[in-house]
């Protein structure tokens, strides 16, 4: 599956936000968005003033690159949120929230999304037992999620985890650091994602 190669740091200052794609960098005084605050580009520091339209794109583009998606897997799973019962915008965040390499995120084995998925890719993981190197998996509550025994010298794994000590986990994931495994505990509800995303704009832009 092809993925995003460029500057991730022009990714956040086209959003205007912090997407965190860069694991600890975005934190420290280096992130390229905390130095230069404007879009990229010759006019980057020109006047922008955005339609309806625009400001739907400019959401969905926001969501797509913090997750890591290409244009066509988010619209395949924006599509699959609208067939789900209930609000399409509330499914869309849950399904975005249940990829393996989110998940592998948020339980900390990875400092950004796309560590995260590079691990996956390299097969570090197994998914109840067996192994899993498919990132855009979709988890199910009670599915867990453990890191293989080979791969437990990884240091960047080690890393990440020392990284998360003071962090929380989310309340729908349980994280055990010893034995380098997590659970779905359930499935994700909307207070739980408490990123800046307004998923609203979003469904306006695919019901257009
Ligand atoms: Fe975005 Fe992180 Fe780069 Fe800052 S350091 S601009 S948050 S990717």
């Amino acid at each position: 599956m092809a993925r995003y190669r460029g500057p991730a740091c022009r990714l956040c200052r086209r959003e205007g936000s912090k997407l965190f794609l860069k694991g600890d960098r975005c934190f420290s005084e280096k992130c390229g968005i905390e130095r230069r605050n404007y879009p990229p580009g010759q006019h980057g520091q020109g006047r922008t003033r955005f339609s309806d339209y625009g400001v739907q794109l400019r959401e969905k583009q926001k969501v797509r690159r913090m997750y890591g998606l290409m244009e066509k897997q988010f619209a395949r799973t924006m599509t699959r949120a609208t067939r789900m019962r209930g609000r399409a915008g509330d499914n869309l965040l849950q399904l975005l929230e249940r990829r393996l390499d989110n998940v592998v995120f948020r339980l900390g084995f990875a400092t950004s999304r796309s560590e995260a998925r590079q691990l996956v890719r390299h097969g570090h993981f197994k998914v109840d037992g067996r192994k899993a190197a498919i990132p855009s998996m979709v988890l199910k509550p009670g599915q867990t999620v453990a890191l293989r025994e080979k791969s437990k010298q990884v240091a960047r794994i080690a890393g990440a985890l020392e990284a998360l000590e003071g962090r929380s986990v989310p309340q729908w994931l349980e994280v055990d650091k010893d034995s380098f495994e997590g659970t779905v505990k359930s499935l994700p509800v909307r207070e739980d994602i408490t990123l800046p995303i307004q998923e609203q704009l979003i469904v306006e832009l695919y019901s257009r």
